[in-house]
Order: C-alpha cells, then sequence, then structure tokens
C-alpha cells in the first residue's frame, strides 16, 4: 500500500525544519519520531500521512515553509489504501449496532422536540445509514480499529452516531462509502458521548474534509 517515498532522508539532519506553529503536530504520538505535520481546518483539509518509523497513519496536512513543504518522517499515501486496509480487518468485527433497534430509536428522535439550545444552529436531517468511523487521538492519528456505526442525525456543521459500545477518542474520520453515499470523508472532533439503553450516541462537529 506505500507508495514510492519522495522525501529527503536527510530531513532530520535540517534543524530549520522545525517551525513553531500553534497547530503543528511535531511528533508521531506513537513512537516520537519529528513527523512536522499541521492540524487541518476547513480551508486546508486533512488528507492521509504515514508515520515512515512506527506506521501510524494521520489525517493532518503537512507544514510549509517559504512555499515550500517541509517534511519529516511522514509521507503521503492514499486515503483510499487506507481504508482498503482498515475494511479488511472490519468484516471480521464482532461489534454492530442492532439495525431494527436503530432505526426504532431514529424514529424517536425524528418525533422529539428539541427543546433545548441546538447548538451547532443548523438544521439537522435524520437520515439512519451506516458509516466507518476510524477513531484518532488528539495527533489525529489512528488509535483504534475502524468501526462500522449508524448515523442518527447530520447537519452541515456536525453529525451524531449511534454505536453499540462508546468511542473514547477525540476525533473521527468519518467515511461514507460503505453507506452508498457520494460524500467526502469527513473529519469530526467529538463533543458529546451520551449512553442511551445499552447503546451509545456520539456526536460532534466537523472539522473539515479529508481528500482522498
Ligand atoms: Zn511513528
Amino acid at each position: 500500500m506505500l507508495e514510492t517515498s519522495v522525501v529527503d532522508d536527510n530531513y532530520a539532519a535540517e534543524p530549520s525544519a522545525a517551525c513553531e506553529l500553534d497547530d503543528a503536530i511535531e511528533r508521531c504520538g506513537s513512537c516520537s519520531t519529528p513527523v512536522l505535520l499541521r492540524r487541518p481546518n476547513p480551508s486546508s483539509p486533512a488528507s492521509a500521512w504515514l508515520c515512515r518509523r512506527c506506521g501510524s497513519v494521520f489525517f493532518a496536512r503537512p507544514q510549509e515553509q517559504d512555499g515550500k513543504l517541509v517534511r519529516g518522517v511522514a509521507k503521503p499515501i492514499s486515503y483510499h489504501d487506507v481504508m482498503r486496509e482498515l475494511n479488511t480487518h472490519l468484516a471480521s468485527s464482532p461489534h454492530s449496532v442492532n439495525r431494527h433497534d436503530a432505526m426504532r430509536l431514529v424514529e424517536c428522535f425524528a418525533n422529539r422536540k428539541f427543546m433545548g439550545t441546538d447548538t451547532r444552529g443548523q438544521q439537522r436531517h435524520i437520515v439512519a445509514a451506516p458509516v466507518t468511523v476510524v477513531p484518532l487521538s488528539g495527533d489525529l492519528r489512528i488509535a483504534a480499529p475502524a468501526e462500522r456505526v449508524l448515523t442518527l442525525n447530520v447537519s452541515s456543521g456536525g453529525a451524531a452516531l449511534f454505536h453499540a459500545r462508546r468511542i473514547p477518542q477525540p476525533y473521527l474520520a468519518i467515511d461514507f462509502t460503505y453507506a452508498g453515499v457520494n460524500l467526502l470523508p469527513v473529519l469530526l472532533e467529538t463533543t458529546r458521548v451520551r449512553q442511551i439503553a445499552n447503546s451509545y450516541e456520539i456526536a460532534g462537529r466537523f472539522v473539515c474534509r479529508i481528500l482522498p
């Protein structure tokens, strides 16, 4: 799944490579090698990066200096290759939501009036669609195996998901391919996890698109 490397392996010898950015992801959280990435945002979306030292995958963007890419040990890889690899393991996963239960819950949500303040401020669309989520750590590194969850509702600013177990990671990459929806994958920041019966509602706001 790995592309040919285009990175100068002498990167570590250049002290100027490390710039001070408040959104920087300087080191790989798994192996501590400098990856020199940045947090993405709506105008600079994420793409997939591989730590060549330990094999961790990040959904981030590269650092630039004087218009040139500054690269650490991370190199760009194909999003589709990453997802293909994750889906191989997902096929045998025992955790899945009971679809009948989820549909009933979605109907219940659809009939409920939202009395409190809707912090997302956008109109919510009630949709129950199976999507693939990839749990990410605070440095936007894949931290746990991919899971198949159901969407409860989606707005232009965020989404609520429904899953049989808690997903504790602060970020999720959401891939809509399994639902048959023609949408680019998105990066979601988790803002609320709530237990509902024996399952969990995981809500969050979209950070940016992930470019395939
Ligand atoms: Zn690493």
